[in-house]
């Protein structure tokens, strides 16, 4: 394109974003992140793996999980301090988003390094703007704790809120989700934004007592952004 592209800079830690389904949303910038980087930085070296195969690119990976976070934002910390150039990747869309990665951020930019976002796909910007709902005000919850008792109060400390309201479920849990909705919001319009970008992508609308019954009756599985009308949009 005949752009003069500048190289990646030395110790800088790269949040690339990654697909969510549909692998032509990798972007040419987080592409070249990858390519140029010193070291990849993944949830799951064998999940980016792949993707780093799919596009030709081999790079040293190490792996950086919820579970040994603290250990390897240290690692990570200490190449950054040497100069190197880190890619952090989760095995799809934005880190630290429902992800990992908000504590390696943290304590780089603790240790004054530089830390740089490489945009891209994230389920939630990707499930609310073609929702139909509100986008100018909303509450992210990302995913509700198991336990029924904080759920429900999670959601009752919520009902009153004028936006929408954008949750992350899994598939086994989204009937559960449901059927809570119907309890705590009977009368707001719930949408299921299913399958972002895969070949299967839908979106629900009903009450949340119509959406029950179309996910029971269609065995609805997959990945799923819960949105919730806001307060204000019911009143309306
Ligand atoms: N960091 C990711 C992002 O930027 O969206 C989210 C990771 S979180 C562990 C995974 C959850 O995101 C899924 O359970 C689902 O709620 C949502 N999600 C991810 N990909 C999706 C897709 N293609 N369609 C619908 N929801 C998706």
């Amino acid at each position: 394109m005949g752009m003069d592209l500048p190289p990646l800079t030395p110790s800088t830690l790269y949040l690339v974003a990654t697909p969510i389904g549909n692998l032509e949303d990798i972007t040419l910038r987080a592409l070249r992140t990858l390519r140029e980087c010193d070291v990849v930085a993944a949830e799951d070296t064998r999940r980016t793996g792949q993707l780093l195969k799919h596009f030709g690119i081999s790079k040293p990976m190490v792996s950086y999980f919820q579970f040994n976070e603290a250990k390897r934002s240290e690692e990570i910390l200490e190449r950054l301090q040497r100069g190197e150039k880190v890619a952090l990747v989760t095995d799809a869309g934005s880190p630290g988003i429902s992800d990992p990665g908000e504590r390696v951020v943290r304590a780089a930019r603790v240790a004054g390094l530089r830390v740089e976002s490489v945009p891209g796909p994230c389920a939630l910007v990707a499930g609310l703007t073609a929702s139909g709902l509100p986008t100018d005000e909303f509450h992210f919850i990302g995913f509700l704790p198991h336990k029924s008792g904080q759920r429900r109060r999670q959601l009752e400390a919520l009902k009153q809120f004028a936006g929408t309201l954008v949750l992350y479920e899994s598939p086994y849990r989204v009937e559960k989700l449901l059927t809570e909705l119907t309890e705590i919001v009977p009368d707001r319009q719930v949408v299921l934004a299913r399958e972002l970008t895969k070949k299967f992508e839908e979106y629900v609308a009903g009450t949340p007592a119509q959406l029950l019954e179309v996910v029971k009756k269609r065995h609805l599985k997959g990945e799923f952004v819960v949105l919730v009308q806001g307060f204000t949009a019911e009143a309306a």
